[in-house]
């Protein structure tokens, strides 16, 4: 069974969800038997796109045209689905990133295909092909059965670790056919924010809420954040009063979040921000009231005014980081 990957780029380089998202790829290739293309969109080094062998792509369709260097959903899944088709690809996986998700439904539907939307495993079974992924906000399991001839895998991201091995891919110039509806809509700017880990590549985030009582205290978050080479977030009142910047907002209605450290400062714990970032491997919750419902979710607490802990906790790092 075949399986194509898309392989999403930001400015032309990989992040780790891609990695993931083609050693993901590889094994079930290997469970189902087939092989392992990715399809590139846009401009990437040959040197990268042969990289992506390491993870175990043999393959690599590389589309290039200049009205895609910007993501656009319905031309990328219109390139995605050609490239499926091109390779009798039966299993199209694409990483759960925000662009994966609005190009994940786009793909399924032009290949008639089911889709298993934030994956977070490998089948359980090829046949029927069986893939848990989370429900209900991240509260609990379900095993989705995709009976369809063609599956879309939509992987949700740090969900299954990177592979690497010898290998190089090989290169195939991929020229899709698109229509005027493919970009009915196109963004006409994308502006970055510059200088920090994106939130959902991030290994470690550092995440604060209420208990901070305003913007002016944020520079010991900053800190520990950059200490820690972490991303930082933030509660839903938070970013509503705008302490801090809507993307940094987590839980049911922001941003979902599965880093291997989740450091949540003075945010108590309501089932919508856990929502958004009990995936994380490690919680550390730090908050002055025991009662707390966060310390439930927490692997380790610390039960104390930030303002004493965080202070501490920095000078702390900084000692460890200098004998080290
Ligand atoms: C439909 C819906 C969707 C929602 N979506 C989201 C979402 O996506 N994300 C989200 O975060 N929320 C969401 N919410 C809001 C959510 O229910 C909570 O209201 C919110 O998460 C609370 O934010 P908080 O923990 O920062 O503030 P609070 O609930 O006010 O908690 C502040 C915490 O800080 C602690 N604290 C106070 N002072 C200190 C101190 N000096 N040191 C240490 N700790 C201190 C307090 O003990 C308290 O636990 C949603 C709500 C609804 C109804």
């Amino acid at each position: 069974m075949s399986v194509l990957i898309f392989a999403e780029n930001w400015d032309g380089k990989f992040k780790k969800s891609t990695y993931e998202a083609i050693s993901y790829g590889a094994e079930l290739a290997k469970q189902a038997g087939g092989s392992v293309t990715a399809v590139v969109v846009g401009n990437v080094s040959d040197e990268d796109m042969k990289a992506l062998g390491k993870y175990g792509a043999q393959k690599v369709l590389s589309v290039k045209n200049d009205k895609l260097n910007a993501m656009n959903p319905s031309a990328y899944a219109s390139a995605i689905a050609q490239a499926s088709q091109k390779e009798s690809a039966k299993i199209i996986v694409i990483s759960y990133t925000y662009s994966g998700r609005s190009v994940a439904g786009r793909v399924a539907v032009r290949m008639k295909a089911g889709l298993v939307a934030g994956a977070t495993a490998l089948p359980s079974s090829t046949s029927p092909f069986t893939i848990r992924k989370k429900c209900f906000s991240g509260k609990g399991l379900t095993d989705v059965v995709v009976s369809s001839d063609v599956k879309v895998v939509g992987l949700t991201p740090n969900s299954y670790k990177v592979n690497t091995a010898d290998g190089s891919a090989s290169i195939e110039s991929f020229t899709p056919t698109f229509s005027d509806a493919d970009f009915a809509s196109t963004s006409k700017e994308t502006k970055k924010t510059s200088g920090k880990i994106p939130l959902t590549e991030a290994d470690i985030v550092v995440s604060a809420g209420r208990g901070l009582k305003g913007p002016e205290n944020w520079g010991m978050v900053e800190q520990l954040a950059e200490l820690l080479g972490a991303a930082t977030a933030c509660s839903k009142p938070v970013a509503d009063v705008g302490w801090r910047p809507h993307h940094e907002h987590v839980g049911q209605t922001g941003i979902t979040i599965g880093p291997n450290l989740y450091i949540a400062i003075g945010i108590s714990g309501a089932i919508q921000h856990l929502a958004g970032v009990s995936s994380s491997k490690v919680i550390v919750v730090i908050n002055n009231d025991k009662e707390a419902p966060f310390f439930k979710a927490a692997n380790y607490g610390i039960c104390g005014d930030a303002f004493e802990v965080v202070p501490k906790l920095i000078e702390e790092v900084k000692k460890f980081k200098s004998a080290h």
